[in-house]
């Protein structure tokens, strides 16, 4: 393999600086058998030295060379790379849930997975006040219920933690699309570089960002 061939997307050098994680990801984490009988194929085909689940409902393959790392991640199952998009089981398995999240995250993850934003953007979609989808602690998060979806945005879990602000409520799936949309395309034309939303909503404020993506306050 050249090393000249960029690397696929998403995948990191590690510690040892010589070898490479891939990280893939199942839609909100779900896995069929034949995923996962592929998965394992490809982990005995390659003598993978290492799988972790990750905290974001992905898949870490670690220990990959430059030799390989091309053909495992053409091998998975899913795609490397993008923003990730965390949904708890939502109406289609948890009694508590208000709303379908692995609805909403599947068509986030469509429309939204590789859009091109100044920083990585990670998703987290619950289905009622619980929250399992974390979503107050990512870059846009959703939370259901009886009424329709709760929008939040700027959380981030990292070196310096922030809860998101609630920015809209009541919202239908389509309408948390559309919000999605938007807030994108202002963080993108507004960001710099590398900024992540949690840092750039402290910067000029969330008043500033609820009327420019032309909201009521929540
Ligand atoms: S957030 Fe609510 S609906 Fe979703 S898994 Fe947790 S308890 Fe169930």
């Amino acid at each position: 393999m050249s090393e000249s061939k960029p690397l696929p997307a998403g995948v990191m050098l590690q510690r040892d600086k010589e070898t490479y994680a891939a990280r893939i990801t199942p839609p909100s984490g779900v896995l069929t058998a034949d995923d996962l009988e592929k998965m394992a194929a490809v982990v005995r085909k390659y003598d993978i030295p290492a799988v972790k689940i990750t905290s974001g409902q992905r898949i870490g393959f670690y220990g990959l060379t430059r030799d390989n790392v091309h053909e495992v991640c053409g091998d998975m199952p899913f795609r490397t790379g993008g923003h990730y998009v965390q949904a708890c089981p939502g109406t289609e398995w948890c009694k508590f849930a208000h709303t379908d999240a692995m609805a909403l995250a599947d068509m986030i993850e469509n429309r939204f997975g590789f859009e091109p934003v100044p920083a990585k953007v990670k998703f987290g979609i619950s289905a009622c006040n619980f929250s399992c989808g974390e979503s107050y602690i990512r870059d846009i998060g959703f939370i259901g219920s009886p009424k329709g979806w709760t929008m939040i945005v700027g959380g981030n879990s990292g070196r310096k933690p922030r809860l998101g602000d609630v920015v809209a409520k009541q919202l239908s799936t389509d309408d948390a699309l559309e919000m999605t949309r938007r807030f994108l395309a202002f963080y993108s034309e507004n960001a710099p570089e590398k900024k992540r939303t949690a840092h750039f909503i402290e910067k000029i404020g969330i008043e500033t960002v609820k009327a420019e993506l032309g909201l009521e306050p929540a």
